[in-house]
């Protein structure tokens, strides 16, 4: 077991390297310092987007790895794969940076990966040339790599091709490497898990569902797009833009999911002014409450739970089936678009240039 493969655990290496030691998962769930390290991996991914940091036994560390995938198997929650995948593949990154850094002492030669090591480990090395100042990628290895990527530069029609090669600068090719690092490491996930281990990890998977629901999942979020949604909010804000009553827990609830999608109180204003009987003053009021201006608390949106709860929970897709809170349900539908979306703002700002030039 190398220290190179405790820092690096999803590389084919590292996995051999456990498969021969010959660890079972039921000892690894048994084992107290492998599963503080493997939650603390989980945990810190949704808490600041890094694993936190290593273990100073190369055991425990290496070995904290598959325990942390099969941690979040068995919460099996869209967002926290993708944010753990993601932590995962940042840590990678910043080790990988720091290693190249410190290329001259001995300790970090030896756990040191250049990028060469790491087109090869994704199949890319004859994929892709360095070409003196950047590189040129293949354009058949090139598009799978960018289809996650956001931003317009990604897409191919923004790109230099040439002789079926795509140029890309070194900051890509970090950028592509770090996406590939993240695929490998949501691969196949969630596994499943034996109910014996399920069963030993219980309490562990109970701390992380709790620190899900606490999380203010809006942090990332700052898109406006209605038709994406959960249905409950979609109710909910064609009542209120209908003029109909809503009670008080309701209002909290589209209200506070407006706030945390990154809307400024004149924007929801606008949003609901679509009913001139809404109340602009008491909205104002209680926008700015909930945001935390005028109160010592930001508020978040309620989970599914107390929306049921609540009778807010109304028209379920499958979606819903996969979800546990109503924001994790947007930042979902947000990432599974295939298209462009349109962010109900700049959509607004238009119509209201066309306005002014009619006018
Ligand atoms: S399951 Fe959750 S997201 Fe879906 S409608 Fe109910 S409260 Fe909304």
């Amino acid at each position: 077991m190398e220290r190179r493969h405790a820092r690096y655990p999803f590389l084919d290496d590292a996995r051999h390297a456990v498969g021969n030691a010959e660890f079972d998962l039921q000892s690894l769930a048994a084992d107290e310092r492998v599963r503080e390290r493997a939650s603390e991996r989980v945990e810190r991914a949704l808490d600041d987007g890094t694993v936190g940091e290593p273990s100073r036994a190369t055991r425990v560390e290496l070995l904290s790895y598959p325990l942390a995938r099969v941690l979040v198997s068995l919460v099996d929650e869209h967002v926290l794969t993708r944010k753990y995948a993601r932590a995962e593949a940042a840590t990678a990154h910043d080790r990988l940076a720091d290693a190249e850094n410190r290329r001259e002492l001995k300790s970090a030669r030896t756990e040191r990966l250049t990028s060469e090591e790491l087109l090869a480990e994704f199949d890319l090395a004859t994929d892709v040339h360095t070409d003196g100042d950047g590189y040129r990628v293949a354009v058949g290895a090139y598009l799978p790599l960018a289809a996650d990527m956001r931003g317009e530069e990604w897409r191919l029609v923004n790109r230099a091709l040439s002789d079926g090669e795509v140029s890309i600068s070194t900051t890509d090719l970090d950028e592509l490497l770090r996406k590939a690092i993240e695929r490998r490491v949501a691969e196949g996930l969630p596994l499943s898990v034996p109910d014996g281990i399920a069963d030993a990890l219980e309490s562990t998977v109970a701390e992380i569902r709790e620190r899900l629901a606490e999380l203010d999942l809006t942090r990332d979020i700052d898109t406006v797009v209605p038709d994406r949604f959960p249905p409950c909010m979609k109710a909910l804000l064609d009542s209120v833009q209908k003029g109909e009553h809503l009670p008080h827990h309701s209002r909290f609830a589209i209200t506070s999911f407006l706030t945390s999608i990154g809307m400024s109180t004149d924007e929801i204003i606008d949003l609901y002014m679509v009913n001139p009987g809404f109340g602009e003053d008491i909205t104002r009021y209680q926008t700015d409450h909930i945001r935390g201006e005028t109160s010592p608390t930001e508020y978040s949106p309620p989970s599914c739970a107390t929306m049921q709860s609540y009778g807010d929970c109304v028209n379920m897709d499958d979606r819903c089936e996969t979800i546990s809170h109503p924001m994790a349900y947007y930042e979902q539908a947000l990432d599974d678009a295939d298209e462009e979306l349109s962010d109900w703002r700049d959509d607004e700002v238009d119509a209201d240039d066309e306005a002014e030039a009619d006018a």
